[in-house]
């Protein structure tokens, strides 16, 4: 069983190729990096449309592939940007239809945890899922994938990167910040915002740069943002983790890759006797292996969808899916 994934939920469009063992035959991406200002949806969406079919040609070039072999197509049905995931679902459907093969609409958030639990071999965590619109505490319970807690504004990514873009650097900003985090040691005050396990990320935002234009050095800024910001996330996790009992947390989404946020995770882990997994950093980033993973494990469990089932969901939530396949 081959099957194609087609992710396309936001700034990134990615094909992959995955198998029956979750092999990762091709993951190729591009991502669309606005000039000046934020994602603009329309904008990203035509980067889509001009992107999608290079892609898929260089991922079955990558895996020594061709059309033929594609036995599934799978797609990021949501949640996201409007125009981004028609223009993905528009071209799954296009290539499910000329190859004649099923086509199935997948839910993002469910398909970053799924990828993570196969390839880290964790098998019922509390996902700690981080990315740029995204930051959600997932866990499974009562046959479907449920939030515990999520951001009740912004998402963490998205924090890191408006901080980022108001200073002078250019999108994606996370990783610019942990490095100027790296020399700051001034721990600044800068609001926490935890309600049970809900956070909320606009009012640091705003404080941030408050901080800064009364003269506070970037190092020091990026450094309380990065600590305030994670301590908020593990604190969260560990509520969850501890509510609910499981020893296992997952991380997933490109802000996964820090490694003071891994740090800090894996400490409150460590000390209540749990494990910390994190995928490899370019399946912790919107991928389509993800998705075609995800798709294979829907199809194995006898899920099919008809053509007007694939319409997109700009809000599908996390515990919208069934979990026939756990
Ligand atoms: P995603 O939306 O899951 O593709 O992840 C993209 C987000 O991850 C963007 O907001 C990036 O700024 C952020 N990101 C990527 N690498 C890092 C890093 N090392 N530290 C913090 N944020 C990161
Ligand atoms: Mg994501």
């Amino acid at each position: 069983m081959l099957s194609i994934g087609i992710e396309g939920t936001a700034h990134t469009v990615g094909i992959g190729l995955v198998d029956e063992s979750c092999n990762i035959l091709a993951n190729e991406f591009a991502i669309y990096s606005p000039a000046k200002g934020g994602i603009h949806p329309r904008e990203a969406a035509n980067f889509h449309a001009e992107n999608v079919v290079p892609l898929i040609r260089r991922a079955l070039e990558a895996a020594s592939a061709d059309f033929r072999d594609v036995d599934l197509i799978a797609f990021s049905q949501g949640p996201g940007l409007g125009p981004c995931l028609r223009t993905v679902a528009t071209a799954a459907r296009a290539l499910s239809l000329s190859l004649g093969v099923p086509i199935l609409g997948v839910n993002h958030c469910v398909a970053h945890l799924e990828i993570g639990r196969k390839t880290t071999g964790c098998r019922d965590p509390v996902l700690l899922y981080v990315s740029g619109g995204n930051t959600q505490v997932i866990a499974f319970s009562n046959k479907r994938y449920r939030v515990f807690g999520e951001t009740l504004d912004i998402g963490i990514g998205n924090l890191l990167d408006k901080f980022g873009r108001e200073i002078g650097l250019t999108f994606p900003c996370g990783p610019k910040v942990e490095e100027l985090a790296s020399s700051g040691n001034d721990l600044l005050d800068l609001p926490y915002s935890v309600m049970g396990m809900d956070v909320a990320f606009s009012g640091m935002l705003t404080a941030a740069l408050q901080l800064r234009s009364s003269g506070a050095g970037d190092s020091d800024v990026c450094y309380s943002l990065q600590e305030t910001a994670f301590s908020m996330l593990t604190e969260v996790s560990e509520r969850a983790m501890a509510h609910i009992d499981k020893d296992e947390i997952l991380l997933g989404g490109g802000v996964a890759r820090n490694k003071r946020l891994q740090s800090m995770v894996s400490k409150m882990a460590g000390d209540r006797g749990a494990e910390m997994f994190v995928p490899a950093g370019e399946l912790c980033v919107d991928n389509g292996a993800m998705i075609a993973w995800t798709g294979i494990l829907m199809h194995d469990s006898g899920i099919r969808m008809s053509i007007p089932e694939t319409i997109v969901k700009q809000r599908f939530r996390t515990d919208g899916v069934d979990v026939d396949w756990l």
